[in-house]
């Protein structure tokens, strides 16, 4: 065990007076008192997690350098890695997205064809940590049945089920199957509100907001943000994630992001309530300079954490 006496800690939703880290192996706890081993100038904090990584076509090592502690790799059937949560396969409709995409590695898509192959492609992605679906008009589409299907493997395997919606019904299809996060905030068009209450009881959304432009205000990005904002109204559960590896997205913390979902009024905290959801079994992180909540700063801020070098 580590102890760490850090300026300040952030730490469950707010600053602890006087905080103290300790640190194992397994995970960090704040505590009241002790003999620090390591006095660190700057603000430590839960590790981060971007939700929404493809490590198929993005650099681990980078994006853990950019001040992110956990990926969630959400398809591309990337060699496994300590510290990584896999999707592994895209389950997908035969021909569908994304096995259209020039930037889809080989194998990476698992074509199901029935409602009991759907259950047989859940049973191969040995080692995931959840079953990704995706489900995205302009190609062939998994019928209801099939994502049901495919649900009811995962949940029966303890898994959760993310679901890539794009276009019309198909958030309504991941809903009525089972779905329990949805990959994106949906951006194609504004969901009608019983379907927002449905979602925000049922699913979490991973947040994507930064795809939609990188920085240039698009009408995708504003309907997602619209979409959003009204899910988190019905106390819909976020999660922080960027679809790192698909297009010009920072390779760490990004802070388009984070502007983006301060544009849905959400507070500094509750973002990194977001961005947060294992921080119990994370190394800590650091920002050297320490954490600033001010709106007009905090996404600047946060994008100089950075993981606590040795000692
Ligand atoms: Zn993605």
């Amino acid at each position: 065990m580590t102890l760490l006496a850090p300026d300040t800690l952030w730490w469950d939703g707010g600053f602890v007076p006087g905080g103290l880290l300790s640190v194992l192996p397994s995970g960090c706890t704040p505590v009241a008192a002790g003999i620090p081993d390591r006095r660190l100038p700057g603000t430590l904090l839960p590790g981060l997690t971007d939700a929404h990584v493809h490590l198929a076509l993005a650099d681990l090592g980078t994006i853990r350098s950019g001040g992110i502690t956990e990926v969630w790799d959400l398809g591309g059937f990337a060699d496994p890695v300590p510290g990584v949560r896999y999707a592994r396969q895209f389950l997908t409709a035969p021909g569908g997205y994304p096995s259209d995409r020039p930037w889809a590695p080989p194998g990476s898509s698992r074509f199901v064809h029935s409602p009991a192959d759907g259950a047989e492609a859940v049973a191969e992605q040995t080692g995931a940590s959840f079953i990704k679906v995706t489900l995205h008009t302009g190609g062939p589409l998994l019928s209801r049945p099939t994502v049901t299907a495919i649900a009811d493997a995962a949940h029966a395997a303890g898994l959760p089920l993310i679901v890539h919606c794009e276009g019309p019904g198909t958030v309504e299809t991941a809903l009525a199957a089972g779905a329990d996060l949805l990959a994106h905030t949906p951006w194609t068009s504004l969901l009608d509100d019983g379907v927002l209450r449905a979602a925000a009881a049922q699913t979490a959304w991973i947040s994507t907001l930064d795809i939609h432009g990188w920085g240039t205000p698009t009408p995708a990005c504003e309907t997602a943000i619209a979409n959003l904002r009204r899910f988190l109204s019905y106390g819909g559960k976020l999660h922080y994630g960027t679809d790192l590896g698909n297009g010009p997205l920072v390779p760490g913390i990004n802070p388009r992001e984070i502007r983006a979902l301060q544009h849905t009024g959400l507070p500094p905290a509750d973002i990194l309530t977001a961005m947060t959801p294992s921080a119990a079994t994370l190394p800590p992180t650091w920002i050297p300079t320490g954490l600033n909540l001010d709106p007009s700063h905090f996404a600047d801020s946060l994008s100089t954490a950075r993981p606590l070098p040795p000692p």
